[in-house]
């Protein structure tokens, strides 16, 4: 049977000791490849602005609703020295495609951060310009976030409709070719997403060569187009995790704040079958609640050292370690699907 068909039956799977063995299998894929260490990004989401206008998306520029803001350089470097003083060694910068951040300013801030605190460096601003990539670059970025959300491409065009699902892979492309630590990912649980377009999600994932993969259920947002719609549901949402953990392997996987939000054991459960890394929200409480991709997100009223003490707490509890070092890429080191059905 071909790799596509073998995953959508697993993600349809109903018998419950066939889904048992999966993510035990996909634990020890990550216990084998990457360690019982978990890896802490400190997340700072800096702006709220966004010219584009994703259905799903609670940023939308067409969300009236929303209060917008914008952090200075200076108090995103101070959030970034917050973070290394609370023992971060990685720190995740996040916003909307907000172009009044231009790419001089990115740049200068990075390079502050990189000379002052020796902190790793994540983007996830979403699309930019190869010669734009090629400057972060130079600036010091290590990392780049950019999810390709579905790789269906009708479905990418009526979720994402100022979006050219090409243009967004061409980007991805050039940031492997320039040399950053990629990461994509998907949303689960999309209307209108199809357990056949999701096994390709997957497969993806894997011919890409991805060293970061994150994806969380879809939550429908109010003051979106999808109000009303079908939450994604956690369970898909961890079989897509444990798949994609024993298709890459050695890909840095975290267990997202949508995962968390769903269900309030649903970080745990996604660090069980296969998750590697917990992102602490490190973004200032007053402005937190009003990055709100989605309603009731996890955490929105915990100070930064909260944040990390949670996620210190969470791993001991699941007999893990938290890791010391910046957590960079291991490379990928993809594999087949050996998950058999009804295996002992
Ligand atoms: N603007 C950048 C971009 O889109 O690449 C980065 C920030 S964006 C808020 C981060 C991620 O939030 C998106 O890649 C998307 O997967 C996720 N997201 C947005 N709306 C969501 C929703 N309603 N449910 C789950 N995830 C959502
Ligand atoms: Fe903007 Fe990103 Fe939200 Fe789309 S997902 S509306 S690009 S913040």
């Amino acid at each position: 049977m071909d790799a596509k068909r073998r995953i959508i039956d697993l993600l349809e799977e109903k018998d419950e000791a066939t889904l048992r063995i999966l993510m035990l299998r996909a634990d020890a894929v990550r216990r084998r490849f990457l360690g019982d260490a978990i890896h802490l990004r400190g997340l700072i989401e800096f702006s709220n602005h966004c010219r584009r206008d994703c259905l799903y998306c609670g940023l939308r520029r067409s969300n009236k609703n929303l209060v917008r803001y914008r952090m200075a350089p200076r108090e995103i470097f101070a959030q970034a020295a917050e973070a290394a003083n609370l023992g971060f060694r990685t720190v995740v910068l996040q916003s909307g495609e907000d172009p009044a951040y231009t790419i001089r300013a990115l740049c200068s801030l990075v390079r502050e951060i990189k000379s002052e605190l020796s902190l790793a460096v994540t983007l996830c601003v979403g699309e930019r310009t190869r010669e734009d990539f090629l400057r972060l670059k130079q600036a010091g970025v290590d990392r780049y976030l950019l999810r390709f959300e579905t790789s269906d491409p009708c479905l990418f065009r009526i979720l994402k409709p100022d979006s050219d699902y090409e243009r967004r892979f061409r980007c991805l492309e050039w940031l492997k070719a320039i040399g950053f630590q990629v990461g994509s990912g998907n949303i689960v649980g999309l209307p209108g997403q199809t357990m056949e377009s999701l096994a390709e999600d997957i497969l993806k994932f894997r011919e890409m060569r991805l060293d970061m993969v994150g994806l969380g259920p879809f939550i429908a947002h109010p003051d979106t187009p999808l109000q009303g719609s079908r939450n994604g549901s956690l369970d898909l949402a961890l079989r897509v995790v444990a798949l994609t953990r024993i298709m890459t392997r050695t890909a840095h996987m975290p267990a997202t704040t949508a995962t968390g939000t769903i269900d309030r054991e649903g970080r745990q459960k996604a660090l069980q079958c296969g998750a590697n890394v917990l992102m602490p929200n490190l973004t200032p409480v007053r402005y937190r609640r009003h990055y709100m991709i989605y309603p009731d997100k996890v955490g929105v009223g915990e100070d930064p050292a909260r944040c990390r003490s949670r996620a210190e707490s969470m791993a001991h509890s699941l007999g893990r370690t938290v890791g010391l070092d910046e957590g960079h890429s291991l490379g990928p080191r993809s594999a087949g699907l050996d998950v058999r059905k009804h295996h002992a």
